[in-house]
């Protein structure tokens, strides 16, 4: 699998200087390859011992010890429970990802909740808190103040269970530039925020040097779907439905960001050019005619709502008409702006994630009936629709999962910023 993390960004082995290299930097490249190589070999496996790791990499025995000891040291790989053998010979010792150390932070900052995850390196999920509030209006100060005593409390959670935070990654619902400044968040009300630098500065505990990023939330629920779907090279539109709605694009196993990182924003592309006004100042677009608000509009259910894409599966499986009808219209205009991102960059399959995620047995058809009509390829490249693998946990698992994923495919980065913070603490402790 090949995935560029969005959140953190690692120096690896492509930004080694491709000439005039001595053989010092030649041998560094090539241990930090190794690494990489074994650690993914391992992460595939599950469970794998020292010879199948040998035979599966065409390394030597010797050289793969030297490497599984220093992924051991550095507490990402652990020694499971020795499999019995059949025939002659000693039982051999599985080597499995460590399920303590270090471990991803997610972190979102949705329009009506706030969440907080922490994976450990195989990507189980291991602690999660939800905190639902209506954001809107709320000094961004504030909105993060919160964030940061629930990403305390996760952090403490995480402790108790052996785990260590080495990066945290924010979702939130806007435009991230590259720096992770938001540049807007619509239905926040906010415009160049600096996410990052609040959070650090909110935060109670010291943060050991662990990187804060923001990217955009639907990226990140797009990471976690790819992750949650290691095929090869996959392309799909993982489309968000929350108050907001977006989209995260995976053509070829890539998450597409965009140059300056403002990809994927599927909720203003326009139905209907003389609609109902919408909060980016525009007229008509998707979000005003399929976001979670609009959906419950029609549905003739109040806006505040708890648990809405639970209600209205419910409502739908009773055969509500008005919910039925409402859902139908969405799929509609979820699908004529579906069908723009297949015309333009083809991608096979449509993901419904957020709360359209539990809804897909009533979006589907109408989905996938206007992409087969506004379609060129439909007769002979059909795409499917389906529902996203995680629900609303999406985002935090996909922030989280990019920490764990950074690691994973540049171990001695994190080896050596290990030892650093080693030597730090020996520092001040002395
Ligand atoms: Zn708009």
């Amino acid at each position: 699998m090949n995935i560029f993390p969005a959140c953190v960004i690692v120096k690896g082995m492509a930004d080694a200087a491709p000439v005039a290299q001595n053989a010092a930097t030649r041998q560094r490249n090539l241990r930090e390859a190794n690494l990489a190589l074994v650690l993914g070999h391992i992460a595939r496996a599950g469970s794998i011992t020292r010879a199948e790791l040998a035979t599966a990499t065409g390394l030597t025995r010797v050289t793969v010890s030297g490497l599984v000891d220093e992924l051991m040291a550095g507490g990402l790989v652990a020694e499971a429970a020795p499999v019995p053998r059949t025939g002659a010979g000693r039982p051999a010792t599985g080597l499995t990802l460590a399920t303590t150390g270090p471990a991803g932070l997610g972190l979102e900052i949705n329009v009506d909740y706030l969440a907080a995850g922490v994976l450990d390196l195989s990507g189980a999920t291991r602690v999660l808190r939800v905190h639902h509030r209506d954001q809107r209006g709320r000094r961004p100060a504030r909105v993060v103040a919160d964030l940061a005593r629930l990403a305390d409390d996760a952090r403490a959670a995480a402790d108790d269970e052996g785990l260590s935070v080495a990066g945290i990654c924010v979702g939130v619902p806007g435009l991230v530039n590259g720096n992770g400044l938001v540049r807007v968040a619509p239905n926040l009300g906010w415009h160049d925020v600096d996410v990052a630098t609040a959070l650090r500065a909110a935060i109670g505990q010291p943060l050991r040097p662990v990187a804060v990023t923001v990217e955009n939330e639907a990226n990140l629920a797009a990471l976690a779907e790819l992750h949650a779907h290691p095929e090869p090279a996959p392309s799909f539109v993982y489309i968000s439905g929350e108050i907001g709605v977006g989209a995260g694009l995976v053509l070829e196993g890539r998450l597409l960001r965009g140059p300056r990182g403002y990809g994927g924003e599927l909720g203003h592309v326009t139905i209907n050019p003389d609609g109902p006004p919408c909060r980016c100042g525009a007229r008509g677009c998707l979000e005003a005619y399929a976001n979670q608000e609009a959906l419950l509009r029609a549905a003739g259910l109040p806006p505040s709502t708890e648990d809405p894409a639970e209600v209205l599966r419910t409502r739908a499986e009773a055969g509500d008409r008005a919910v039925l009808t409402a859902l139908a219209d969405a799929g509609r205009a979820l699908g004529v702006a579906a069908a723009d991102v297949v015309n333009l960059v083809d991608v096979d399959t449509i993901v419904l994630g957020g709360v359209f995620a539990p809804l897909t047995p009533w979006l589907s058809d109408p989905v996938a009936r206007e992409v087969a009509a506004r379609t060129v390829t439909s007769s002979w490249a059909p795409v499917t629709v389906r529902a996203a693998a995680l629900g609303a946990t999406a985002t935090v698992v996909g922030a989280a999962g990019s920490v764990v994923r950074a690691i994973l495919d540049a171990p001695a980065t994190w080896l050596a910023l290990a030892d650093t913070g080693r030597a730090a603490g020996r520092e001040s402790v002395g």
